[in-house]
């Protein structure tokens, strides 16, 4: 008998919480977190050691093809790899999101990328995170949502994120280039940033981690029947 398998798909703006909320609902839920920030992230981490021209969607298709990306759950913890090496914390440099969000522009790099992240949800119940799975990667997904938060509280929580990791980044600094990073994911050709008219959206301005967890947990409970 085939298991039915649920998709959560949730989208929003760099820093909302994104990631560590539905790596916490997965964890709930028993399904499987899907960052797939970290796919886009590992091609431009590839680009930018490389110098490929990141105006170049062939080129950077090609070297899509050439990485030999992988995704492994290492205790229940999303890694991803080049080949044989893990790149996890690697691509989470500062420099390497503004890469990211430059490779993603391009539709080649896109259409690929898409593709392998609608496989692991068909093989699986998810909990995918991005920014065009509500309309492109998962339309059919049983919840939708769109997390967000006011720039300046994303930015404190960024600021906060990288200290953990070991660096120090000045609050104004990252500020700018979280507002780059929304400037373009919402005005790219392919795929912008939006909310999906269908999507629920939770703002989680003034919440602590916990209060945003509990805000999105919940409401999947609802929507999907799950307990
Ligand atoms: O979510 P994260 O900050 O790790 O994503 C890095 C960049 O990858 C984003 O700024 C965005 O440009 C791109 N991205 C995307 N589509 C997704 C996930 C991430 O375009 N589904």
């Amino acid at each position: 008998m085939r298991v039915k398998v649920i998709s959560v798909a949730i989208d929003g703006p760099s820093g909302a919480g994104k990631s560590t909320i539905a790596r916490a609902a997965a964890a709930e839920l028993g399904f499987t977190y899907v960052d797939t920030g970290a796919m886009y992230r590992t091609l431009g981490l590839a680009a930018y050691e490389r110098g490929t021209d990141m105006d170049d969607g062939d080129a950077l298709s090609r070297l899509l093809d050439e990485i030999g990306m992988k995704i492994e759950y290492i205790d229940g913890v999303q890694h991803v790899f080049m080949g044989n090496r893990d790149v996890s914390d690697d691509i989470r440099r500062p420099e390497i999101s503004m890469a990211a969000s430059k490779v993603s522009a391009h539709a080649q790099v896109r259409k690929a990328l898409v593709a392998f992240q609608q496989e692991l949800a068909r093989r699986q119940s998810v909990v995918m995170d991005g920014r065009d799975i509500c309309m492109h990667v998962l339309p059919d997904a049983a919840v939708k949502i769109y997390l967000t938060a006011s720039v300046d509280d994303r930015a404190r929580r960024r600021v906060e994120q990288l200290r953990e990791m070991g660096s120090e980044v000045p609050f104004d600094e990252v500020k700018a280039d979280i507002e780059k990073r929304d400037y373009d994911d919402m005005h790219r050709e392919v795929s912008p940033l939006c909310q999906a008219p269908d999507a629920h959206l939770i703002d989680t301005t003034g919440y602590t981690l916990e209060q945003g967890m509990n805000a999105v947990i919940s409401y999947i409970k609802e929507k999907a029947h799950v307990l």
